[in-house]
């Protein structure tokens, strides 16, 4: 065994790995916090410690690993096999999937509800919500109770579904919950209660656990000594990085699984905490050491690995003004004279060109489009970006908005998947019936009826009367359905069968059939690569894969490609260069929240989060006209942008500042203008060579 894998980590760096190793007791040691800024190598450290423990004789099957996003969990994968093939100089070890227990906290949850589901009285071919499917429950649940006839205005659905799960979530009392952050449908809360018990209803006869459920279900399970000890038995080694954005619940569980905290390993960083709107708990974090008798140990890094020098002071000098804040700023060797630019430009339109033409010189200047980054605050942002890479050829990648799996088709398929594996789940049986020519509403709501009030929901759908207008189309229906739920064609070949029930359906439905067809192979594609479909359902639901990413191996697409993604997908990504769109006073801070002090301080971690994922270049981009896109209550509008609050004039000194295109009525001056147009280009140039 060499120690080669150890050489390269700073001296704090290397005492959180080496944690507790080479004590008596099979290598278990007390609880330990790394708490750092961002770009430090916690994440780096993590994977070092995971791969140090395996080596050091600890079973890797008997790790569970949290991570934020089922992406970041498979690298983590990958890097821990790398790293143990280094220490123990062979290849020859698959660790690659050795880390059975890898993934995010509602995976893990999911997995581990199905495994004790005849503890805790629950079906195994429980289907899980996805936050859509939540709020459609929620709305044919808030029709049966009459509230959406209220003469004034009921909360819609999803402000309802926001409430019930903020409540679960931070384990609030409703009406604390409408007080502190919902206080306009404060007034609805005898209602509420009625609508969330009816929910919770739907839910337990429809055999369907929603997102929070997964953890509350979890929560419950672990509130069991018995079980408690049971499952965090199965687990030497338990290890959360992103610790900043846990909620309660999550906190809770974990409590539960290792109560004196040995074999626990938690990782974050304070002020990158963006998740409280979901009710993540920065005290978790923070009082993580005195849980435990005796304390946590903690360790702290204070190099950045990651940005250079003047993108850092820029970031810290962002973070530095917030009102509250445990990490310390960091340092970086990485020099360079290239400030962070901070571009006006004329609206949107301009915006996406500008980012266009710069993305462009730094791809020739040899940085590929996948190490760069066009970073927004909310989905909708890069809309024009969108129209501009496409009419310029110029293929991307969208993060956090999940076009692929949003669209219709791809829902109509994974809606037929999920009825067939749980013909309780109304909300896609509803979706399904409805595709038929001659079912509206009202008779799918009757078949469903007839159904949920059978024991055996399939003969009560293969004895039914079909609706009058439906004819054959309801039978072809119905035998696809229990062809496909009978699971004779086995996985993944059944997935054949229901493209082959629902094509005539999309060329009827949708004008670009052929575009769909093409995505609906790709589902496919992505879908071989499950061993079931249940495991394909859940993780879909969970946190479905980058549709388009090496690993989903999506074959239309070139294999270089720009990255598009909402600040908070990107989290604990590096990229060498960063671009931030709309960085103005109501896109960040949005304008959308009640604008308190927790809300706003949250925003401003959430610039430095994109900030801090700039290695060598960040542009901040300040359209003077933006469109407010259906977020601004009164309708949408152009509105004047303002650069954000978060950059005051005292710290523009960080920054460089410019306008584009150069030539603008208002910088009359030609000579200035010029100059601008040499820099820009300069530093395009430069940077890569
Ligand atoms: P974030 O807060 O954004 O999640 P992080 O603290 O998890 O960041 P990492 O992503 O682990 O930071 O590391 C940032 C970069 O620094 C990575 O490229 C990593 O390889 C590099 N790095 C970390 N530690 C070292 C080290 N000791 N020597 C050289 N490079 C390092
Ligand atoms: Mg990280």
């Amino acid at each position: 065994m060499s120690e080669a894998h150890l050489e390269k980590l700073n001296e704090n760096q290397r005492r959180a790995v080496e944690h507790g190793i080479g004590l008596t007791d099979a290598a278990i040691g007390g609880p330990l916090l790394i708490i750092a800024g961002a770009g430090s190598g916690k994440t780096n450290t993590l994977a070092h410690r995971v791969a140090h423990l395996i080596v050091h004789g600890a079973d890797p099957r008997r790790i569970l690993l949290m991570t934020f996003s089922r992406r970041a969990a498979a690298e983590m994968n990958r890097r821990v096999a790398q790293i143990c093939a280094l220490a123990l100089e062979s290849n020859a070890l698959a660790l690659a999937d050795a880390l059975h227990w890898a993934g995010t906290f509602h995976g893990i949850g999911a997995r581990l509800l199905r495994d004790y589901s005849e503890q805790i009285g629950l079906d195994p071919a429980f289907t899980i919500h996805d936050r859509e499917d939540s709020a459609d429950l929620m709305n044919l649940v808030r029709h049966q109770l009459g509230f959406s006839k209220m003469e004034s205005r009921f909360p819609t659905k999803g402000s309802c579904l926001a409430i019930y799960s903020r409540a679960v979530n931070a384990e609030l009392p409703l009406e604390e919950v409408l007080g502190g952050f919902f206080p306009w449908c404060a007034g609805w809360s005898v209602q509420l209660r009625d609508l969330f018990a009816a929910y919770v209803e739907a839910k337990q006869a429809q055999n369907i656990l929603d997102y929070d459920d997964l953890l509350l279900y979890w929560a419950q399970t672990v509130s069991d000594p018995l079980l408690a000890d049971d499952i965090g038995g199965r687990f030497d080694h338990v290890l959360v990085d992103e610790y900043q954005d846990t909620n309660r619940l999550q906190a809770s569980i974990l409590m539960a699984l290792k109560p004196d905290g040995r074999g626990l390993t938690v990782v974050g960083d304070d002020a990158q905490a963006i998740y409280s709107f979901r009710a993540a708990c920065v005290r978790n974090i923070l009082d993580f050491p005195a849980a435990f008798n005796p304390k946590a140990d903690i360790v702290t890094l204070d190099r950045n690995y990651r940005s250079t020098q003047p993108i850092l002071a820029a970031a810290n000098a962002i973070i530095d003004l917030a009102a509250e804040r445990f990490t310390k700023n960091l340092w970086t060797e990485r020099q360079s004279s290239q400030r962070p630019r901070l571009v006006t430009v004329r609206d949107e339109a301009d915006q996406a060109r500008y980012v266009v033409e710069a993305v462009l010189e730094n791809r020739e200047g040899g940085a590929a489009l996948k190490q760069q980054a066009v970073l927004f605050r909310t989905s909708h942002h890069s809309g024009a970006l969108e129209v501009e890479l496409t009419r310029r050829n110029i293929p991307f990648v969208k993060f956090g908005g999940l076009k692929f799996l949003d669209s219709a088709h791809v829902k109509d398929m994974l809606a037929l998947l999920r009825f067939a594996q749980n013909p309780r789940d109304r909300v896609a049986g509803f979706r399904l019936m409805q595709l038929l020519p001659g079912v509206g509403p009202s008779s799918a709501q009757r078949a469903l009826d007839l159904m949920a009030a059978q024991p055996d929901p399939w003969s009560a759908l293969s004895e039914m009367a079909p609706p009058p207008r439906a004819g054959a189309d309801w039978t072809a229906f119905v035998e696809a359905l229990m062809q496909i739920g009978s699971a004779a064609a086995g996985w993944p070949a059944e997935l054949a069968l229901a493209r082959l029930w629902y094509e005539p359906h999309l060329e009827r439905i949708h004008d670009d059939s052929v575009v769909r067809q093409a995505d609906l192979l790709q589902l496919e594609q992505i879908a071989a690569g499950y061993p079931s479909r249940e495991r394909f359902l859940t993780e879909l639901t969970l946190d479905p894969p980058d549709a388009m990413s090496d690993q989903a191996g999506v074959p239309h697409l070139d294999d270089d490609y720009l990255i598009l993604s909402t600040i908070h997908s990107a989290k604990g990504q590096e990229l060498k260069s960063v671009f931030l769109l709309n960085a103005v006073d109501g896109c960040i801070p949005s304008d959308l929240g009640t604008g308190t002090t927790a809300e706003i301080e949250e925003e401003r971690r959430l610039l430095y989060v994109a900030m801090t994922r700039a290695m060598e270049t960040l542009d901040l981009l300040v359209p003077q006209r933006f469109f407010t896109h259906g977020q601004h209550p009164q309708g949408d509008r152009h509105v004047t942008g303002a650069r954000t609050r978060f950059i005051p004039a005292a710290l523009l000194k960080f920054f460089e500042i410019a306008a584009w295109p150069a030539v603008r009525p208002e910088a009359a001056s030609a000579v200035r203008a010029r100059q601008v147009r040499v820099d820009i280009g300069a530093r395009m140039r430069g940077m890569w060579r």
